[in-house]
């Protein structure tokens, strides 16, 4: 039902619904489930110092943490598949990585080739075009903005390269839009005073989002600060027989070494960074032990049958 509403909600907005008509909500709703993804970055992504500098520098400062990470990542998931959203120039840097994540039964994503704010198409574009061929060989059909952020202008691009869907947005659980050819699955909110009417990107967390009354508990941020208001509100959503959209990252499953004082600057200039730094393997087996999870890939596939 929650897909219909916000099928309808997207009509309003201007978007295209789910399917024009739907007269039967369970036929195109697959089974509930957790999608939990990881936006596969290294641990200094989250901090906005790093972004400019030339790649072999960003390689330097991650001290392999990317490839060390992705083992005892896939030995702690194991058959839970998960979307991996990759940034780009890790693969560059470890070009063993994606194939690993596939040959364990995970989706490999994307996460733009290097991770800062992408605002424009123009920038998203050059972006596109610099990953392409480890795209094309991977087969990415799934694609997540860095920081949730993006603009509707991707769209159209992402259909240009070969995507099918993007998790990109924030919004309610259940929100399943279509974007042209492009199915946009948001991150979970929790809407506290009713359902939003408008779909449009950027729908990210900032203060607009929070005033509007939407609990961000889909982004790692929140499981941060109340892992057991998260886990909950996760439970309570799957018993409607919605499917959560979670995210988390590779260093808050597997810690970096000296960690999180390699990251003390940022932190210090930027607290609010702090959730990002806790480790949530306990809350990540938490999940793995409660509740079926599927790749987003998978949940799409079902949804367009
Ligand atoms: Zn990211």
């Amino acid at each position: 039902m929650e897909a219909i509403r916000s099928a309808g909600n997207s009509r309003r907005a201007g978007v295209q619904p789910l399917k024009t008509p739907c007269y039967n909500p369970t036929a195109m709703t697959p089974s509930p489930r957790l999608l939990l993804t990881i936006d596969y970055e290294s641990w200094f992504a989250i901090s906005r110092r790093f972004d400019s500098l030339p790649t072999e520098k960003r390689f330097a400062l991650d001290e392999s943490y990317a490839w060390n990470a992705i083992d005892p990542i896939l030995d702690r998931l194991k058959d839970a598949k998960t979307s991996f959203y990759l940034v780009g120039e890790l693969v560059e840097w470890y070009p063993d990585l994606p194939q690993k994540i596939f040959d364990a039964g995970h989706e490999v994503g994307f996460h733009c080739q290097v991770h800062r704010p992408l605002n424009s198409v123009g920038e998203i574009e050059k972006d596109l075009k610099a990953s392409t061929a480890w795209r094309k060989k991977f087969n990415v059909r799934g694609f997540r903005a860095p920081m949730i952020n993006t603009v509707e202008g991707v769209y159209p691009l992402l259909e240009q390269n070969g995507f099918t869907y993007s998790s990109s947005l924030y919004a309610p659980t259940g929100t399943i839009l279509r974007k042209g050819n492009i199915w946009e699955l948001p991150v979970s909110t929790y809407p506290l005073f009713g359902k939003p009417v408008t779909f449009r990107a950027p729908r990210r967390m900032d203060l607009p989002l929070i005033i509007g009354g939407e609990f961000p508990y889909g982004s790692s941020l929140m499981s941060g600060l109340l892992p057991k208001i998260v886990f909950k509100l996760i439970e309570k959503e799957f018993k409607k027989g919605l499917s959560p959209v979670i995210f988390l990252h590779p260093y808050e499953i597997v810690s970096p070494s000296n960690w999180p004082a390699r990251f003390s600057q940022d932190l210090q200039s930027n607290p609010i960074l702090y959730p990002f730094t806790l480790n949530k393997s306990s809350f990540l087996n938490d999940l793995l032990r409660s509740f079926p999870i599927s790749t987003v890939e998978a949940f799409v596939r079902e949804a367009a049958q």
